[in-house]
């Protein structure tokens, strides 16, 4: 439900307008964070409010509205809310059907029939080339995600063969964690129920992923411990073998990770293990969204990539690569203009691996 009370402590500033990512693309009222704010208060007096659905699907979630209210309200989450009122009252779009029936039918949001650990096969008899030979039980298992199992598949490998070596496991037969359909406002207790039941019957204790969607929804939807893998790097680079790597990078913080989670140091200081960074014209707290999140990748996706064109823009030209760590903001920003520029946080170190 809503929270009435946010929407009251609005006062119109439009602090929040200033830094909407989606606005600066589509300049309507309607469709900023202060705009979003006032439809969303009619659309809890009017039974209907499909007027308000395109405006509300435009959002990406990144809370940078959120982190600028002077008045604190989190329009950020007041639009998730608002989203499931509107899918509640069966107000939806098409394309958020296609997203529910992918996931049902696939058990992954990009609606891929192959197996799901199929990366598995990267590594060799050694690691592992079956999830079935893998722990029964475990305290920490890797949670890979829709994305980097069927997208970045070499990624996924990669952090795997790391994280194994410390012990840590998979479960058998992960499912997408729900967040797309949380983040817009549909129910995932489907594939969190499955998830949960595998967390369980393995004792887990920690779950580690990369990807910052995955790791927002286990962590505050859920309700595990969880770390992210750039957190596990930054505890453990010590016991990796690396080498100094003679080029300068970028770091651009995914909004789920960074602004809302606060997991700003830990990859700064995995890269500068490894190499020079150089900061992007936005950062930390204040970075720009790459424009993949909230659905609105799935839903608008020429908005969705305006906005990842005008984030790689405040990349400083000297930087060999903008490294990240969330596989969907690998995906929009390469796609966007990025070309193969930007990398996971996994990828760096794999490049700075002596063995
Ligand atoms: S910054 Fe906060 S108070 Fe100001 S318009 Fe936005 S949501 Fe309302
Ligand atoms: S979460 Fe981001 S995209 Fe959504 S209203 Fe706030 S600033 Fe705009």
């Amino acid at each position: 439900m809503v929270d009435v009370d946010q929407i009251r402590r609005c006062v119109r500033c439009g602090a929040c307008r200033a830094v909407c990512p989606s606005f600066e693309v589509l300049g309507w009222e309607s469709f900023n964070t202060r705009g979003r704010m006032i439809l969303i208060g009619k659309i809890l007096d009017d039974s209907d409010g499909s007027w308000a659905l395109e405006s509300l699907g435009t959002c990406t979630t990144c809370a940078l509205c959120s982190q600028m209210c002077p008045a604190g309200v989190t329009p950020s989450k007041v639009v998730e809310d608002a989203r499931r009122v509107l899918a509640s009252r069966n107000i939806t779009g098409a394309w958020q059907i296609e997203l529910r029936d992918r996931i049902s039918s696939t058990g992954n949001s990009l609606g891929e029939a192959g197996r799901r650990h199929g990366w598995l096969s990267m590594l060799g008899t050694d690691a592992s080339s079956d999830v079935k030979a893998l722990d029964v039980k475990a305290d920490q298992v890797y949670f890979a995600g829709c994305m980097a199992s069927y997208r970045y598949p070499e990624t996924a490998a990669k952090t795997f063969g790391i994280l194994r070596k410390f012990g840590v496991s998979l479960l058998p037969s992960e499912r997408c964690c729900g967040s797309p359909l949380l983040r817009t406002g549909l129910d995932a207790s489907e594939c969190m129920e499955e998830n949960l039941r595998q967390i369980d019957e393995m004792d887990v204790d920690v779950v580690i992923t990369g990807c910052a969607g995955c790791y927002t929804t286990l962590k505050n939807d859920y309700g595990l411990k969880v770390m992210s893998v750039a957190e596990f790097l930054a505890a453990r680079i010590s016991e990796l073998e690396i080498g100094p790597l003679d080029f300068t990078v970028t770091y651009h913080d995914p909004c789920h990770l960074g602004r809302v989670n606060g997991i700003f140091d830990q990859p700064r200081k995995v890269i500068r293990e490894i190499c020079e960074l150089e900061e992007m014209r936005s950062s930390r707290e204040l970075a720009r969204c790459c424009g993949g999140g909230g659905g609105v990748r799935a839903g608008y996706r020429e908005i969705s990539l305006e906005i990842a064109r005008r984030r790689l823009a405040d990349a400083p030209p000297e930087a060999r690569y903008i490294v990240t760590a969330c596989p969907m903001c690998v995906r929009n920003l390469n796609e966007a203009g990025g070309h193969g520029r930007v990398i996971d946080l996994v990828d760096l170190v794999a490049m700075a691996c002596r063995k």
